[in-house]
């Protein structure tokens, strides 16, 4: 039961470039009023190639899907260098928090999830990463922004 305690929160770590990141939230930006996302390639924990994608959601202020032809393309890219795929959109007027529509896809994919909240517009977006596993329970990691080489 004491170990219970311990996993909530912190429970990995994604490494981000802050090009990237800046990148990332340029893109939520542009996308504005409307749901943005996009996909990162990430080695050992480290993203290394962001992917901005367009958003084909049927109402795309409510949700985002990245069309087939894309998630074909961006997979077959990161299998070259043998990354991980991480999926990232925004949330335009909700906090940065896997929604039930965002659970359910989640535990399907197994991806991990980077969420853009512009909630506090002007306010620069802010983001969180989260682990959802089979069961839809969610697990929140911790973004470290690397300074740019
Ligand atoms: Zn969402």
């Amino acid at each position: 039961m004491v170990a219970e305690t311990h996993s909530s929160s912190t429970g990995f770590v994604i490494r981000v470039p802050e090009t990237i990141y800046q990148e990332m939230a340029a893109h939520v930006l542009a996308g504005y009023p409307n749901e943005a996302c996009g996909a990162l390639g990430s080695v050992d924990g480290t993203v290394v190639k962001n992917y901005p994608a367009q958003n084909v959601a049927e109402h795309p202020d409510d949700f985002s899907i990245i069309s087939e032809r894309d998630i074909v393309r961006i997979f077959n890219d990161i299998d070259a260098y043998d990354g991980e795929m991480i999926y990232y959109h925004s949330h335009p007027i909700s906090e940065a928090y896997p929604s039930a529509r965002d659970r359910e896809w989640a535990k399907r994919s197994g991806y991990l999830y980077i969420i853009f909240s512009l909630q506090y517009q002007p306010e620069p977006p802010y983001a969180r990463v989260f682990r959802i596993d089979p069961r839809g329970e969610v697990t929140e990691g911790h973004i470290e922004r690397l300074p740019s080489a």
